[in-house]
């Protein structure tokens, strides 16, 4: 979705790395997370400054192959200090599809999934993993179960102005963030975790060394380039050059919105969340509206399968079953390339002439 904006930013984040750079491990050995790049450093906590969604002063930072790394990290992490059972990890349905199939991969000993938290009655220590925005219906949430013995860990993957207003600048004990959603590099496999207890991210840190022995350095200095560009052209709104990238997202992001929603309107045939209209943005300092990167959309009563329904029209959604949902909800991306979208949204009509018996 957003390689339009990359292409006309041409060669302005072109990195050159010659055959005799970075060869080592080691990025800053005085830095606990010795295999993180100073520039990636100074970029993340640039752009968060920038754009005022997490605070990073008081945070260790670490890298990660994508945030999905992370996860894994950050569950060893909180589990590995010689607890005698294994710790339920839950998190509220519709929670991301990745949680269960990460926690269990390995069928761990130190702690397995646990499902919905919303039914998790335990009286013993879990993790809570709180996704906000959610994937996958771009809901804002908190952390539901609330007890004693609980561990938050905040995925705030979506949680940039071109998906939701950015109403603060937020402060939890565990936030993890990933390049793949804020500039549409998945590709490169950079998330990165802010971290306020030390020994937490010691333990992490451990993870990566053990797992991957760091995170790589082609990798890591491409998103440096990508962040610090974002970084500096937040400062410019409305530039003629059109160098604000969030702008660029909010506003494609809007029409996409725009046009589901017409549709949706048209068809009858699905809902959608309803999501707090005109709260106000610090970042664009003004009222604005979200805009999740997945629409959560519900079949009428009658149709039960609803991945299946769309799956007869040629569109690929997934199941609400894999989010711990029903089959009558379907996630549709709403951040693929733009003929993608075009498709979708021409498909998504026909359903509806289809269903007036006009087909
Ligand atoms: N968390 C959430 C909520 C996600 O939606 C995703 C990607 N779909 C990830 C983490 C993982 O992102 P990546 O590994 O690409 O950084």
């Amino acid at each position: 979705m957003y390689e339009a904006f990359w292409e006309k930013m041409g060669d302005r984040c072109t990195v050159e790395i010659k055959g005799c750079d970075s060869l080592s491990y080691f990025s800053n050995p005085k830095n606990p997370c010795w295999f993180l790049e100073p520039k990636l450093e100074e970029a993340i906590r640039s752009l968060h400054g920038a754009v005022g969604n997490a605070v990073t002063d008081g945070y260790s930072i670490v890298v990660g192959t994508g945030s999905s790394h992370l996860v894994n990290a950050v569950l060893y992490a909180l589990t590995s200090n010689h607890q005698p059972n294994q710790i339920s990890v839950v998190s509220a349905a519709p929670y991301y599809s990745a949680y269960p199939e990460i926690a269990d991969l390995v069928r761990s000993g130190l702690y397995k999934w646990a499902g919905d938290a919303r039914q998790f009655d335990k009286d013993e220590p879990y993790i809570e993993l709180v996704t906000s925005p959610n994937n996958p219906n771009g809901v804002i949430q908190g952390s539901v179960v609330n007890r004693d013995g609980g561990i938050l860990v905040h995925d705030l993957a979506y949680y940039w102005p071109q998906y939701t207003p950015i109403t603060s600048s937020l402060e939890f004990n565990i936030m993890l963030f990933t390049a793949s959603k804020c500039t549409g590099h998945a590709g490169s496999r950079i998330g990165w975790a802010l971290v306020k207890d030390k020994e937490v991210a010691k333990r992490m840190i451990k993870f990566m060394e053990v797992t991957t022995i760091g995170v790589s350095k082609e990798s890591q200095l491409r998103v440096a380039n990508i962040l610090q560009f974002i970084a500096d052209g937040c400062k410019q709104f409305g530039s003629p050059q059109g160098d604000n990238f969030f702008e660029f997202g909010q506003s494609l992001m809007k029409k996409r919105w725009q046009i589901l929603r017409e549709i949706l309107k048209e068809n009858q045939m699905f809902t959608i969340p309803k999501y707090p209209l005109d709260q106000h943005c610090n970042f664009f300092g003004d009222i604005t509206n979200a805009h999740p990167a997945f629409a959560w959309m519900k079949c009428k009563e009658e149709i039960e399968d609803c991945e299946k329904l769309l799956r007869g029209h040629q569109i690929l959604a997934r199941s609400g079953r894999r989010f711990g949902s029903d089959p009558g909800f379907v996630r549709v991306s709403m951040v693929g390339r733009e003929d993608e979208f075009n498709l979708f949204i021409d498909r998504l009509s026909k359903i509806q002439s289809f269903n007036n018996g006009d087909e």
